[in-house]
């Protein structure tokens, strides 16, 4: 499959990895939107949150828990951060293949733009 995550995940492209698991991979994101931006991405495809099914409910708690911990190691635990999942159009999802930002290191404005 043409996924660009699918092919991160697997080694053939290459990312700056912060995180690795049997089930999941977190990288840099190659155009970052704050000082820390991570994403947290499940290595086997999954399109997105539509396509999560209930026997996914421990990659999905994984993922949470991985974001914890690299919040943990970034140094952005008690400033604080976000951890999103854009699905759709009108979040601006632009890459087919389940993953979640985790940003920090600045004030995030509330509502979301
Ligand atoms: P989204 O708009 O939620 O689908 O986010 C996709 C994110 O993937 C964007 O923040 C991109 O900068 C990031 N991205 C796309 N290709 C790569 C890549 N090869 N390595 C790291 N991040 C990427
Ligand atoms: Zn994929």
């Amino acid at each position: 499959m043409d996924c660009v995550f699918c092919k991160i995940a697997n080694k053939e492209i290459k990312s700056n990895v912060v995180f690795e698991s049997e089930k999941l991979l977190a990288f840099l994101d190659v155009n970052p939107q704050a000082p820390v931006h991570i994403l947290i991405v499940p290595k086997k495809h999954i399109a997105g949150l539509n396509e999560i099914e209930t026997a996914d409910r421990e990659l999905l708690c994984d993922i949470q828990l991985a974001a914890r911990d690299i919040a943990k190691k970034q140094n952005i635990s008690k400033t604080g951060y976000r951890l999103v999942a854009n699905s759709g159009p009108d979040a601006g999802q632009a890459v087919g293949h389940l993953h979640y930002h985790l940003l920090g290191g600045r004030k995030f404005g509330w509502p979301p733009g």
